[in-house]
């Protein structure tokens, strides 16, 4: 199946330029130029990428990726022209997946693009795998005495009931789960749940991690089920 991209961009003629090359690539390209078209169209498509420039009338790329990431999961590549923006992209403020400071060639954004959408593959083929193998015959579901995922539905349920977990939380715990038992670098679980393998803030996952603690630990002070490694990281115990 074709993969979709969202390009928001109001400058028409790099959205042009950028729904060329992509569609080019044969991608299924669609596109936005204002804060509110990009919310209605993610939200109506659902895409497996998102390019998002930084400068937009009305709702800005910062308003816009942090709605998104209230309601979906879908990578954000973000756009920015100025340097000063890039700490803002890529801190917990907005929660982007990567950015590209404009001016970039198409080559160098195509190569990005491509390696997001294939992190995002693998992710989600390792957690089918993984739930497939282990259970077989309960739909792929994880359950770890009153906490049970479901990769599928993308769904927590804690004691029986559903679990409101942020999309990156949601994927952090998918992914300590499927790896259970195992030390996890935070080097490691970035680059996994991240992508960020090229720019690397530790304090990323630990924030989420706490977050986590609190929404499934008895005493998340002392937390039974995320344990921290020392020297190394985090294990998921169940
Ligand atoms: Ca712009």
């Amino acid at each position: 199946m074709e993969e979709k991209i969202l390009v928001v961009e109001d400058e028409i003629s790099l959205q042009e330029t950028l729904a060329y090359n992509l569609k080019k690539q044969g991608y299924a390209v669609y596109t936005a130029s204002t804060g509110g078209q990009a919310l209605k169209s993610a939200r109506e498509l659902k895409p497996d990428l998102i390019l998002l420039d930084i400068m937009l009338p009305e709702m800005d790329g910062f308003e816009v990726c942090r709605t998104l990431r209230q309601e979906m999961n879908t990578p954000v590549l973000m756009l920015t022209a100025r340097d000063d923006e890039i700490d803002r992209v890529v801190g917990l403020e907005v929660g982007a997946d990567d950015y590209l400071t404009k001016p970039f060639s198409m080559r160098e954004l195509l190569a990005r693009v491509k390696a997001m959408l294939r992190r995002v593959r693998l992710i989600r083929e390792d957690a089918e795998a993984k739930s497939t193998a282990q259970d077989s015959h309960s739909g792929g579901i994880l359950t770890f005495g009153n906490l049970e995922i479901n990769p599928t539905r993308r769904e927590i349920l804690f004691d029986s009931k559903p679990l409101a977990l942020k999309p990156k939380e949601y994927e952090l715990l998918q992914y300590l789960a499927v790896h259970r038992g195992q030390a996890l670098t935070r080097d490691t679980i970035l680059e996994k749940v991240w992508g960020w393998d090229f720019i690397g803030d530790s304090r990323t996952v630990d924030v989420h991690i706490r977050w986590l603690r609190e929404k499934i630990e008895k005493d998340p002070a002392k937390p039974q089920r995320i344990v921290t490694v020392r020297g190394a990281g985090y294990r998921f115990e169940g």
